[in-house]
């Protein structure tokens, strides 16, 4: 029985492997295949794609896009979408660069009781999505905390001082526009730790009325007692469930396939999805 992992990140995002060493890992702990989801960017794939023919594992192009619905912080996967899709990729460029400007900003309120600078940062990778775990990274590389988590516990989090949100693209418009690029939305970690709730059934009838195909329950990250509510709702909807680890190589604890999906779920998307591999 095959098993696919449909959530992971690379240097192109906040992950710390390359396309390339993902796609060999995931031969090496057995996956048929894997998707790569990086943070607002599609940047991966090509090198993704040739890697992955080569490890004997098969590809799924994806994308994680940084969305909001009313006040909260909802990510969003995207498989399969035609990156000559121009709507989105517009959104997906303003997202960037309002990352650009609001890391700056958080960097230069960190410099006046750190001292890191901007090109600590964003080091000798400038053209990947900067978020957060760079801004920890340095402060690591600087020696002020033993890790991403603990930086973010310190310093990092939203209710910290040095804390400025980024713009995202409303969720239901994300997933609209997922759907106009021919590719298959999923929602990521409804019932993450980092939330303060999980997302609420009313709110996933309305993403599945936009076009929402699944929910991602089985992840490291979602908190088991708030699943079951979850679990009732994306059947009574009729939402797909996926499950994927959110690999981000040295950046967090999560293991490449630690959590997985069916080969019934990977060729459903792909079937579904503009750009199958
Ligand atoms: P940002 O999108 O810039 O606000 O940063 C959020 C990203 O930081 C998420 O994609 C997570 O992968 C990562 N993240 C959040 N909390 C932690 C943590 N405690 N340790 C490591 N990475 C984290
Ligand atoms: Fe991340
Ligand atoms: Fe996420
Ligand atoms: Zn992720």
């Amino acid at each position: 029985m095959r098993r696919f992992d449909l959530h992971t990140h690379s240097v192109h995002s906040d992950g710390t492997t390359r396309p390339a060493e993902i796609a060999r890992e995931a031969a090496a702990v057995g996956l048929g295949g894997f998707a790569l989801t990086d943070h607002d960017t599609v940047d991966g794939w090509s090198e993704a794609r040739d890697a992955a023919r080569e490890a004997g594992v098969e590809f799924l192009p994806g994308i994680e896009i940084t969305t909001k619905h009313r006040w909260h912080s909802r990510h969003l996967l995207g498989y399969g979408i035609d990156p000559a899709a121009g709507e989105l990729f517009d959104a997906l460029a303003e997202v960037r660069s309002s990352r650009v400007s609001r890391a700056r900003e958080m960097v230069r309120r960190l410099s006046a009781d750190y001292r890191i600078t901007w090109e600590e940062v964003v080091g000798a990778e400038d053209a990947r999505t900067v978020g957060r775990p760079h801004i920890a990274d340095a402060l690591v590389a600087a020696g002020y905390f033993a890790d991403r988590g603990t930086a973010f516990a310190e310093v990092l989090h939203p209710g910290s001082p040095y804390y400025l949100g980024t713009y995202a693209i409303d969720t239901v418009e994300a997933i609209r526009m997922v759907r106009s690029a021919g590719g298959v939305p999923v929602l990521a970690h409804p019932a993450a730790l980092r939330q303060q709730a999980p997302v609420a059934p009313v709110e996933l009838q309305e993403f599945r009325a936009a076009g929402l195909w699944g929910a991602e329950l089985d992840h490291p990250e979602n908190r088991a007692d708030w699943l079951p509510l979850l679990r009732e709702a994306a059947s009574e909807l009729e939402l797909a469930v996926t499950g994927a680890s959110d690999y981000h190589g040295a950046g967090k604890a999560n293991r490449l396939g630690e959590r997985s999906s069916s080969e019934e779920i990977w060729e459903a998307i792909r079937g579904l999805a503009a750009v199958p591999r």
